[in-house]
């Protein structure tokens, strides 16, 4: 079984006001939830809306992350109010609650993304983490979100790091896919991949000037919030679980647990992880286009000030045995790690991380 978008999509510019007649037939008694301050305008709007619509609407915030301690407090709100559906409202890790939430409970989950920084909204996995911000697992869904509302509007209130963070994952979508997944024989995985690869060569082309120019009637604006919040999601849809993560996000993964909780955002660390990846596909399995992959990254990461190493997102590997953690934990036994089609030790991994972050990157 594969589920490979969400039942109804709305897109573009006054999105939300378009979905409301839709959601107000589908359900009735909703709860928002969200987590940013940030985001409470356009949540306390979303209410309101649904209130004017007779719904009997309540909401709640996440205390911490998508981790079981919020879960478990949530679902117990949802059952004494009967709410009768999640409206998640806001970024990956809220996103990732409403759609696990959902599932759980046998409810429909609604998506509201406020920034293009993930592909949350429409997905069908949900990943989940300790209250501290520690990635535990990932969990597939049985289904992806009932409805997805893709409003502009709303997406372009969200900091310009965002949608830097969005670029950076969505770009590891063809390094990842392509080198786990380029030789699986399956039609649908192959045409995901190529997927991923045309959207790595909009973001490449049109990033920059998304995050320079984050304005509604600017094309490449549109092009890069929808490549982010919608395009990936696609590519994991159609590709389903054999359209692979792979080094980027287990390093991520594994950098999640050392790092102070909330300070970056997903797609920030994955970059990182991304960057070491091409490094492991150079050294293990002598990938000379690797190397042009990293500079060609570099300058884009750079131009929309992404970190590029741990140390810019605030670890000294050398210290605290940090370099020793993120190997041990990026490459256990269940890690995404091991779909590379070579074979990765903790060593390959300490001697890649310990190369990388003495050497001063340059490129600009
Ligand atoms: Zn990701």
């Amino acid at each position: 079984m594969q589920s490979i978008s969400p039942e109804i999509i709305f897109r573009g510019n006054n999105a939300w006001e378009k979905a409301i007649p839709q959601i107000s037939k589908l359900i009735k008694s909703p709860l928002i939830l969200g987590r940013s301050i940030h985001t409470n305008n356009l949540r306390n709007k979303i209410q309101r809306d649904l209130k004017n619509q007779n719904l009997n609407v309540n909401s709640a915030n996440l205390h911490f992350d998508c981790c079981h301690e919020d879960i478990s407090r949530l679902k117990s709100i949802i059952l004494e109010n009967n709410h009768d559906s999640v409206i998640a409202a806001g970024g990956g890790k809220v996103l990732d609650s409403g759609k696990y939430l959902a599932e759980c409970l046998n409810i429909p989950c609604i998506t509201v993304p406020l920034s293009a920084s993930t592909c949350a909204g429409w997905t069908a996995l949900s990943n989940i983490y300790t209250k501290n911000g520690q990635f535990i697992k990932d969990v597939p869904l049985r289904s992806c979100p009932k409805v997805l509302v893709y409003d502009h509007k709303f997406i372009q209130t969200a900091p310009s790091r965002t949608l830097a963070s969005g670029i950076a994952d969505a770009l590891a979508k063809w390094y990842e896919s392509s080198i786990t997944s380029s030789k699986i024989d399956d039609g649908l995985v192959q045409q995901a991949i190529q997927i991923s690869r045309v959207l790595r060569d909009q973001l490449l082309i049109d990033g920059e000037k998304a995050f320079k120019h984050n304005f509604e009637n600017n094309p490449s604006w549109r092009n890069t919030i929808e490549a982010c919040g919608l395009t990936a999601g696609l590519v994991g849809g159609i590709g389903g679980e054999k359209c692979r993560t792979a080094a980027a996000h287990a390093i991520h993964n594994a950098i999640t647990q050392i790092i102070p909780p909330n300070k970056f955002f997903h797609g920030e660390i994955v970059g990182v992880g991304l960057l070491l990846q091409l490094r492991l596909e150079e050294m293990k399995n002598n990938n000379k286009l690797a190397d042009q992959s990293i500079k060609q990254l570099l300058k884009l990461m750079n131009r929309l000030n992404l970190p590029t190493t741990i140390a810019q997102l605030g670890i000294n590997v050398f210290e605290n045995q940090n370099l020793d953690k993120i190997a041990e934990f990026a490459c256990r036994d269940q890690s995404e790690i091991h779909f590379l089609p070579f074979k990765i030790s903790k060593q390959d991994v300490v001697e890649v991380i310990a190369n990388f972050e003495q050497q001063k990157i340059t490129i600009k």
